[in-house]
């Protein structure tokens, strides 16, 4: 399952049970075990009461009701955001995590002997997902975080300095939301114009704000742009990185950009998007997501998170 936390959902008022007991969906054996009053009010035998000792069935029956009603819970959210259908669960992160290697042609010399983390475009995956990345971090919309964590949707931003800095906030609630913050450098430069001692100042000086003010220096970063050289490869292993994740499908607000000449999306494909708004494009991060969301699902495919599969 994913980490997504719902946040509030179970949180009781004191003296009143968390979730309601007796609402028809829920009345599972296992919710009214824990909503038992005195035995004078118990219902009958037979009548939904409370019950010691849970059998398979009553399991399956709790889950079962818990499934469905997360299903209408998500059924009306997809409808609140204006998506065409309720996007795909993912499946749960895999046992074994995927041998990650550079993409053929995107190597630098000493790639494997110096152990250099590798840039890629896709996670090696039979599974019908993709994972959604979004980068440098200027607009900062109070919806964007309502409508993901509505629809339980991972994604994993990648953080410039220069354009976070005015409100690291928003990004600490996405994290608490439970999707990963990662490096995209202090000023998003163009790294190969950089020397080696520059480019690490500009990865090590990222990942000791991020520690800072998020509690942890990543291991994955973005090169802005996706450009770099042997130098940022060296420099991001020095500042403790160990992928260097680019994208192979980059999502604007109006029309779609594939790596790949068939123009198709593929099993495990990084897609790219950003933090960006009106001022920068002629739609919102909702109409973007929408976008996406309604492409991914149509074609479907489900949205999973990138750090389960590293
Ligand atoms: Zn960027």
């Amino acid at each position: 399952m994913r980490a997504v936390v719902q946040k509030d959902k179970n949180r009781s008022v004191p003296g009143r049970p968390a979730l309601g007991c007796g609402v028809a969906v829920l009345a599972s054996a296992a919710l009214l075990s824990a909503c038992a009053g005195p035995a004078e009010t118990r219902p009958a035998p037979g009548q939904g009461g409370p019950v010691q000792v849970l059998g398979p069935q009553d399991r399956r029956a709790a889950e079962h009701a818990r499934q469905a009603a997360e299903h209408a819970r998500l059924v009306a959210a997809a409808r609140r955001w204006g998506l065409d259908r309720v996007p795909l669960t993912p499946p749960p992160p895999p046992k074994v995590k995927p041998e990650i290697t550079a993409r053929a042609g995107f190597e630098v010399a000493h790639q494997e002997d110096w152990d250099l983390p590798p840039v890629f475009t896709t996670i090696p995956t039979k599974q019908k997902i993709v994972f959604l990345t979004i980068d440098d971090g200027s607009e900062k919309d109070p919806d964007f975080l309502r409508m993901m964590q509505d629809l339980k949707i991972p994604y994993t931003a990648f953080l410039s300095d220069y354009l976070v800095k005015d409100d690291y906030g928003y990004f600490r609630t996405m994290q608490a939301e439970g999707h990963t913050l990662n490096n995209h450098t202090l000023h998003h430069p163009y790294l190969p114009g950089l020397s080696y001692e520059e480019q690490k100042d500009e990865i090590c000086g990222m990942q000791k704000i991020m520690r800072k003010q998020f509690g942890k220096a990543p291991t994955v970063m973005r090169f802005p742009y996706g450009n770099y050289n042997q130098d940022s490869l060296r420099a991001a292993k020095a500042c403790g990185i160990k992928y260097a994740p680019i994208w192979n499908e980059e999502v604007f607000v109006d029309h779609w950009e594939y790596r790949e000449d068939d123009q198709k999306m593929r099993r495990g494909d990084i897609v790219l998007t950003h933090f960006r708004g009106r001022s920068e494009w002629d739609g919102t991060m909702i109409d973007d997501m929408r976008r996406f969301l309604n492409k991914v699902t149509r074609e479907g495919y489900a949205v999973a998170r990138l750090e389960d599969y590293l």
